[in-house]
């Protein structure tokens, strides 16, 4: 029965085509108007632009303490992709439920929402919330004003599951995602005179150098015992473009990079190496000859990831409800870490395969939801 309605719903919820550059206040509102019917006091921030909002909702009577069964809205582009359907209309076959946002990560917030009557029986012990949110898979945006309005209530949840698809497996790591761009603005020059200009390329390839040296330091850095693949923090230089031709000093350079941080500390240890290099190195040598030369540096995004903890209550409750005793570390970027660095214990389980995210053709098995709905149904019994 409960299957049958989640399997409804997430016809409902692939209908909306809530692409991450499109409104996702239609399927707000839907999921808005489910909740307050299944008696949740319910909230919808809109966001600067009043295209885009975040939700955030309560069963029971607000207290701290709660626990936040956490989703994202949107889903990524379908363009370009060889779908064998309507990606906007949901398929069934085999068991299988097609379309887009199938499992990542509509699959998830339609068996929350079919299971509204035990949720509110269980929040009789403990207050349960939802949020969902708006721009996860550009950036997690929404989630980022979301944890900070969070943080500066009085009233506090303390517990947040992520309903990303790990196949109903239980994960309590992933690592953040940070991107720069670094625009290297140096002083044009015939080739013959290198002292007379500022070579931005040259200085590119030196704050490379400088990544590359942090790598060596990023892995004796990394903890014993880490369970990422690769276990530490890394560093990858996407993308290099600059200068004209061979006989002239280039005199602009972009670098694109990311780090993929394991913890906090070592996401700040790489941001203080490298602009304390640009600081005392580079930019002093390259304004010696030319003032007006400069190193400009644009965050495209900073998430950080969910850092592995001993003690994690979030886990441990997804354990007891699950049967589960291990935990793994994914290597996708979630919004668990912004649960986090406000001080919830975060984990990650949810319906559906990471394979089929993104991908054409996306799906969740029915096997997959009636786990999820298990998982859930558990929540209102005594552990
Ligand atoms: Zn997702």
């Amino acid at each position: 029965m409960r299957l049958a309605t989640t399997r409804a719903i997430l016809g409902d919820l692939i209908g909306f085509p809530s692409v991450s550059s499109q409104s996702n206040l239609a399927i707000i509102h839907y999921i808005a108007e489910r909740l307050e019917t299944g008696g949740a006091q319910v909230e919808v921030m809109l966001d600067e632009s009043g295209q885009k909002a975040n939700l955030f909702a309560t069963l029971g009577a607000p207290r701290s303490g709660g626990l936040v069964l956490s989703g994202h809205s949107d889903v990524v582009p379908v363009s370009d992709q060889d779908w064998s359907n309507d990606p906007f209309v949901m398929r069934e076959d085999g068991g299988q439920l097609y379309g887009r946002g199938a499992c990542d990560m509509k699959g998830f917030i339609a068996a929350c929402l079919a299971s509204l009557d035990t949720l509110s029986a269980a929040a009789q012990t403990r207050p349960i919330h939802f949020a969902f949110t708006h721009d996860e898979e550009v950036g997690c945006l929404g989630a980022q004003s979301l944890v900070k309005l969070l943080a500066a209530r009085d009233v506090r949840p303390a517990l947040c599951i992520i309903g990303e698809p790990t196949s109903m497996q239980v994960y309590d790591g992933n690592k953040g995602c940070c991107e720069y761009t670094v625009c290297f603005e140096g002083l044009p020059g015939h080739s013959s005179a290198p002292d007379k200009g500022v070579n931005a390329v040259e200085y590119a390839v030196r704050y490379i150098n400088r990544l590359f040296d942090l790598r060596a330091e990023l892995v004796a850095r990394c903890p014993p015992g880490s369970r990422f693949d690769p276990p530490e923090t890394t560093l990858n230089v996407g993308a290099l473009h600059g200068g004209v031709s061979h006989n002239v000093i280039a005199s602009r350079a972009e670098l694109n990079w990311e780090m993929r941080p394991i913890n906090a500390a070592d996401m700040q240890f790489v941001k203080d190496a490298i602009a304390t290099y640009v600081a005392d190195t580079l930019l002093p040598e390259m304004r010696a000859i030319a003032p007006e030369a400069g190193i400009a540096t644009e965050t495209v995004g900073e998430v950080r990831g969910l850092e592995p903890m001993d003690d994690n209550a979030a886990r441990d409750l997804v354990f007891a409800l699950t049967g589960q005793n291990h935990a793994g570390c994914v290597a996708f970027n979630t919004e668990a870490g912004l649960f986090q660095a406000i001080g919830m214990d975060a984990v990650i389980c949810g319906p559906g395969s990471i394979e089929q995210a993104h991908k054409a053709d996306e799906f969740v098995t029915l096997d997959q939801l009636s786990q999820c709905l298990g998982m859930l149904e558990r929540l209102g019994e005594p552990h």
